[in-house]
């Protein structure tokens, strides 16, 4: 951190935010300027708070030099974080294609999308169990159900599975049916859920909250981090602008300026960030050029009657297409495709009657 006293500071007034600064624990080193005099503060800065000597005569402003996400900041950090889950590795060489429905509607549903994303070469499931709708109307997601059907699919095709928790109570139960734990958008800044899943051991997709600036979403990666988890992802996914062209500004800045603030994993969520299936396509494919270390992408049977973002998800045709231009511009890029491991376990789906009927079922409670 560097004090920048003003150009009429006294010798006093100067001696005074060394004294302070000492005081505080820091070494410090006066610059004397024709005009300024700047204090820059080294060492052991822990206890050393700005406002302190922003309200201390002759002051003129404060400048933070390190970034105050320590953990999460690649300049502590420079090598890239890899996160391992079951065998497929985010922030490595290759990008992570995760596909599924918004909502996990029906067993049926999950494992007939879970078998056609991954014959199309997604390698993780995703599907809600707990949904955060706008509106309490809504249909909530199936809950625990949900996390079951989930837990199925992965059985069947032995895709590991991303699903959201929304609070403290639940994680447990979450935890216990999918491999990876998402924060929604709705609850970046819920420090108590991001304190809670930061002291379980299961990796975290954090996403970008809806008017969250990156400096936010780093901070907020922080939490997690800093109660002792080191597998967490960020998740750029839109924001709110006064463009109401598409649900969301997609902000594709953010994913390099995140990869070099951050050695953390980059995922991109291109149907949330632009609410329309027909430019989930151009966006994906522009989100693994600028870097994005994974994708997240719903995709959905039957998108019509989706209960919940049909209107922002793929056919599994269409998100096959989409997986072959992928594979031509991760190469373009000097990274390929992740590819799922394992083979469908077919017996799994004959030996279980698979339900042909969506179950519509509302109103679920949250944990
Ligand atoms: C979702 O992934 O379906 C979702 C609700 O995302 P977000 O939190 O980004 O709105
Ligand atoms: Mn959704």
């Amino acid at each position: 951190m560097v004090v920048v006293m003003k150009p009429q500071a006294s010798e006093t007034e100067i001696e005074n935010v060394i004294k302070r600064a000492a005081s505080m624990g820091a070494q410090t080193q006066p610059i004397c300027g024709e005009s300024h005099t700047v204090i820059a503060l080294l060492g052991d800065l822990t206890q050393v708070q700005r406002a302190t000597f922003d309200a201390m005569s002759g002051v003129q402003k404060t400048v933070r030099i390190q970034d105050p996400y320590k953990l999460a900041s690649r300049a502590t950090h420079p090598e890239r974080t890899v996160i391992d889950v079951n065998g497929i590795r985010f922030g490595g060489e290759q990008v992570v294609v995760m596909a599924g429905p918004c909502s996990v509607e029906s067993r049926d549903q999950i494992i007939q999308t879970a078998i056609a994303v991954k014959e199309a070469g997604a390698s993780v499931l995703r599907g809600g169990a707990f949904k955060p709708r706008t509106s309490p109307y809504s249909f909530q997601g199936l809950g625990e159900k949900g996390l079951k059907y989930l837990a199925e699919a992965r059985e069947v095709t032995g895709l590991p599975v991303i699903s959201e928790v929304m609070t403290v109570e639940a994680i447990d139960l979450v935890a216990e049916y999918v491999d990876i734990l998402q924060i929604g958008a709705r609850n970046m800044q819920n420090y108590a859920l991001l304190q809670a899943v930061g002291k379980t051991r299961r990796p975290v997709m954090l996403k970008r909250g809806l008017s969250g600036e990156i400096q936010e979403l780093l901070m907020c990666a922080e939490y997690i981090l800093s109660n002792g988890n080191m597998q967490v992802m960020l998740c750029e996914r839109g924001i709110r602008t006064y463009e109401t062209a598409t649900r969301n500004t997609f902000d594709l800045n953010a994913i390099p300026v995140l990869k070099r603030a951050s050695h953390l994993p980059v995922v991109a969520d291109p149907a949330h960030g632009t609410g329309d299936w027909e430019l989930v396509p151009p966006m994906s494919l522009a989100a693994v050029a600028a870097g994005a270390d994974a994708l997240i992408l719903e995709v959905h049977p039957d998108p019509e009657s989706a209960l919940s973002d049909g209107d922002q998800s793929l056919k599994p045709e269409r998100f096959a297409d989409l997986m072959c231009s992928l594979r031509k511009v991760a190469e373009a890029v000097d990274r390929s495709i992740a590819t799922p491991t394992g083979s469908v376990d077919t017996a799994e789906t004959s030996d279980k009657e698979v339900p042909n009927t969506v179950e519509k079922e509302t109103g679920v409670a949250l944990a």
